[in-house]
């Protein structure tokens, strides 16, 4: 279940405005970067469209589950494009024609504005536009950074929600409880994040993806097998496979010429030794195992089984002369 941490102040607010139906038109989450922001604008666009609203989203219904993986149709999720660090007028055009529409299956169409605080000055006129005439049905969140950046007729057209960051203790007690393993380097991550649990949990994706890298070295190197780093819970264990699979398709890709197509493209180097060592039967063997026991684990079947079952597959597929 999704929890929100440290911001309970500000959620409980938006949802006793939505109840008590003075909810603004367009709210202005104002903040330092990875302090819940855009979670807490998820959450919300959660709570007024699920379908068993109670004190909570409940994170189940299909309305809740289409907002989590950004799919539903009436929740926009307007970011700038990659490498541009700000909205730009293609994307506020698009805004511009989908807020006059009805919704397609939810009552409220919500609109997520990310970076505000680095739109294009032409971008942020037609923005104002929407804002001084907002249709009834169209809640909008525009999520910034820095206050001063943005122009004030929007400021003044929005209610501000202030996020400051969250203190290191209560970092520090959500990702031991969510995360927690070793609680020396979850001590050390929530003194670097600063308050931010988006840095916080980036510093540990990157921890993840050096330790999936570990399981294949050593696969590879000295065909290890070791179970600390695989991780002894079906989630971790099912996400390492995930990764390896992903890796020996993209060195089966490499065998076939198409570089280009490379998915995982921080592992090229291991992925290349693959494909130069293994045939493109090998590997493909090895995938279909991989996706094998990945079934395995999806239909209960006892870890530790799996775990000496595919030791032993993998000893023979990785020696095979
Ligand atoms: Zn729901």
């Amino acid at each position: 279940m999704k929890k929100i941490i440290g911001k309970e102040k500000i959620f409980n607010f938006l949802i006793n405005s939505f109840r008590e139906s003075r909810v603004s038109h367009a709210y202005l989450f104002l903040g330092p970067e990875g302090v819940g922001k855009a979670f807490t604008a998820k959450l919300f666009a959660q709570f007024i469209n699920c379908e068993n609203r109670k004190e909570n989203p409940c994170f189940e219904c299909i309305s809740c589950v289409k907002i989590e993986h950004n799919n539903h149709p009436d929740v926009y999720w307007i970011k700038p494009e990659e490498g541009s660090q700000g909205i730009k007028m293609e994307a506020m055009r698009t805004l511009q024609e989908r807020i006059f529409l009805k919704p397609y299956e939810a009552k409220f169409k919500i609109f997520v504005l990310e970076n505000v605080d680095y739109i294009s000055e032409e971008a942020a006129n037609c923005l104002l536009k929407t804002l001084e005439e907002p249709p009834g049905d169209a809640l909008l969140i525009l999520i910034a950074e820095e206050k001063e950046r943005i122009i004030p007729t929007i400021i003044s057209r929005c209610q501000i929600i202030k996020f400051n960051p969250i203190s290191r203790d209560l970092l520090e007690r959500f990702l031991v409880e969510n995360y927690g393993e070793d609680k020396r380097k979850i001590s050390f991550y929530s003194r670097l994040a600063e308050g931010s649990i988006g840095k916080a949990l980036a510093l540990l994706e990157s921890d993840y993806l050096q330790r999936r890298i570990s399981v294949l070295e050593r696969l590879l190197e000295k065909r290890e097998f070791n179970y600390d780093l695989w991780g002894k819970e079906r989630d971790t264990f099912s996400e390492v496979l995930t990764f390896l699979n992903g890796i020996f398709r993209d060195a089966f890709l490499k065998t076939l010429g198409l570089d280009e197509l490379i998915v995982n493209s921080d592992c090229r180097e291991l992925i290349f030794r693959i494909a130069s060592s293994y045939t493109q039967k090998e590997i493909c063997n090895l995938i279909e195992k991989f996706d094998f026991y990945h079934r395995l684990i999806q239909n209960n079947v006892n870890l530790r089984l799996i775990f000496t079952s595919l030791e032993m597959d993998l000893e023979r597929e990785l020696t095979k002369e």
